[in-house]
Formats: C-alpha cells, sequence, structure tokens
C-alpha cells in the first residue's frame, strides 16, 4: 500500500490514519468501528491536524461522526494533544501513561517554540522538529480511565486487547490487538524506516516488547510514525537494538560518552532510516543500564545531545 497522508483500510472496519513523513511529530493513529460504535487509537499534535483528521474520518466513515473511545498508546504530545477535540468519549490509557500525560503540557511546549530562536542550536534543531504545530489553545485532556498491564475492550462484537509493554519508548507504552483481525496498532513502540527513540526504556525491555509482538498472530502493524509495517520491521527493530548493544558495550569498556560513541558508530544496513540524531539517546540509554544506573533521559538534555549530534550527521 502506498504511503500516502489520509486514511486507509487495513481490515473490515479498521483504519489508519497516515501522515507522511512521520518525521518528528507526524504521527499516525488508528480508527475501529463497527456498526455505529467506534473507538480511535490516538490523537493527533495540534488541533488543526486533528480536526482535519476527525473531518477525513467522518467524510468516510459515517459511524465516526461520533468517536465512543479513544485510547491513547503513550503520553508524547503527538499522540494526545488533540484529546480535547473528542468531546465527551470516555479516554482509556495505562495509568503510568496517565501520570506521564499530566507532566508534559501543551503549554510547556508552547513556551519552548516561542523561546526556541534565542536558545542557539539547541533552539534551531527544536524549530526543525516541532516548528511547524501549532500548540497554542490547546487544554490537557487526561484519560478518565486506566489500567495496568492489559485491558480487553469490545467495540461492537469486536475484540480489542490493550497490552501495556513499557517503559521503553515511554514510561506506559500499549499496544492494541485486534486478535480476530491480525491487526495491530503499535503506538511508538514501531517507528517504521526510521530510527526509534528510547526516552524511558530501559532498552532491553523494548526488546522484550519486539519478542511480544513477533509471538502474535499479526500481518498488518499500523506503527505510531511511518508507513504501514509487518511483523519484518519489528525484527529489524530488534536486529538495531541488538547491533546498538553490541556496539555500546565496547565503546561503554573504552570509556567514550554516548555523543563519541554516536559519532563512531556506522549505521550499517539501518543508515536509510530517518531521524538518525536519535542514536544519541538510544546509546545513552543503553549506557546508563551497563552502568547499571538506568534512568529516562531528561528530555531537554536529550535534545541537546540531537542538535550536537545532528550537526556531526
Ligand atoms: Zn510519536
Amino acid at each position: 500500500m502506498s504511503y500516502t497522508k489520509g486514511l486507509q483500510e487495513v481490515g473490515d472496519g479498521l483504519y489508519a490514519y497516515l501522515q507522511p513523513d512521520g518525521g518528528w511529530g507526524w504521527s499516525n493513529a488508528g480508527l475501529v468501528v463497527d456498526g455505529e460504535r467506534t473507538l480511535l487509537i490516538d490523537t493527533l499534535f495540534d488541533l488543526a491536524l486533528t480536526e482535519e483528521m476527525l473531518r477525513t474520518m467522518r467524510d468516510a466513515v459515517p459511524a465516526a461522526a461520533r468517536i465512543d473511545t479513544l485510547v491513547n498508546t503513550h503520553a508524547n504530545g503527538d499522540h494526545c494533544y488533540g484529546n480535547q477535540l473528542l468531546g465527551d468519549a470516555r479516554i482509556v490509557a495505562s495509568e503510568r501513561t496517565a501520570e506521564e500525560m499530566s507532566e508534559l503540557p501543551p503549554a510547556a511546549m508552547a513556551a519552548l517554540v516561542e523561546q526556541a530562536p534565542k536558545m542557539g542550536e539547541l533552539g534551531a534543531f527544536f524549530l526543525d522538529c516541532f516548528g511547524r504545530f501549532d500548540f497554542t489553545g490547546i487544554e490537557p485532556t487526561l484519560p478518565g480511565e486506566t489500567f495496568n498491564g492489559e485491558l480487553v475492550l469490545h467495540v461492537g462484537e469486536r475484540e480489542l486487547r490493550l497490552i501495556e509493554v513499557g517503559p521503553a519508548h515511554t514510561r506506559g507504552d500499549t499496544l492494541v490487538h485486534v486478535p480476530g483481525d491480525r491487526v495491530l496498532y503499535s503506538g511508538d513502540i514501531l517507528f517504521a524506516n526510521a530510527h526509534p527513540i528510547a526516552w524511558a526504556g530501559p532498552v532491553s525491555n523494548w526488546m522484550d516488547a519486539c519478542d511480544r509482538i513477533l509471538a502474535m498472530d499479526v500481518e498488518v502493524i499500523v506503527p505510531g510514525h511511518g508507513p504501514l509495517a509487518g511483523r519484518e520491521d519489528v525484527r529489524e527493530l530488534k536486529a538495531y537494538f541488538e547491533y546498538l548493544y553490541a556496539q555500546a558495550r565496547l565503546r561503554h569498556a573504552e570509556g567514550m560518552t554516548p555523543l563519541q560513541a554516536a559519532r563512531s558508530i556506522s549505521l550499517d544496513r539501518w543508515a536509510d532510516w530517518g531521524e538518525s540524531e536519535r542514536l544519541v539517546v538510544n546509546l545513552a540509554n543503553i549506557f546508563g543500564e551497563l552502568s547499571g544506573e538506568h534512568q529516562p533521559v531528561n528530555a531537554l538534555a536529550a535534545f541537546e545531545q540531537m542538535a550536537a549530534h545532528a550537526r556531526s550527521i
């Protein structure tokens, strides 16, 4: 299937909403419909983009005029900042995601974008990533219902399994599996054709999440970013992490910093993946695990490191 903006049917009553090119902030979402019952998987980064998506969904699928349930796969704004446009929909997320959402207010993103022109190299990189989005007027709209581990939801006759696999990309990443149709909405556990970014980690836990997906009977994967994917993309992601671990071990033993390590690693068969500046954050995360001092990365420090690495790519 082609990678074009808009709605694509990935099963009977199952849809993906794709936003090429899948880079920073250009996330995908999902729609599940059964008769008059509807469930949305994630909103988008700002109100205009989310409004446009909801309009596209209504035009293609009249039942989508009313969304009964919204699932947020994780707390990053490109998957939940449009929540306020869902009216009185029931909003569900893992408990850890709900907690993290309350710590990432859109007003802070709006303030950062405003100050970015005065922030030198870091500000310029930040605007490259997020300057095309409008963070004004966004009211944090948090889940009213949370779960830990797993939760089964029904959309009409259809069964959906929410499976929490975080902490990995973020603290509470959730997969949405539709077993009857062999479709998986992975959230940002999979960035298709792009480097993942381990904000939370440990990365070893993300590799376990890959194994969990590979053990499922799944044919189509709607990734959090990028074109529609399949199991081979998850195998490649796991192989990428295995490769990074092997490379990181050598460089950690030599006393390199994550930035020095990132500059010295060949990207091998992943060289054509997008957003390669994220390599430095993934290495910082793995270095933490190798030192036995793993902790989630500080977002501002991570952007400084990525800005520095982007300059040297
Ligand atoms: Zn995302």
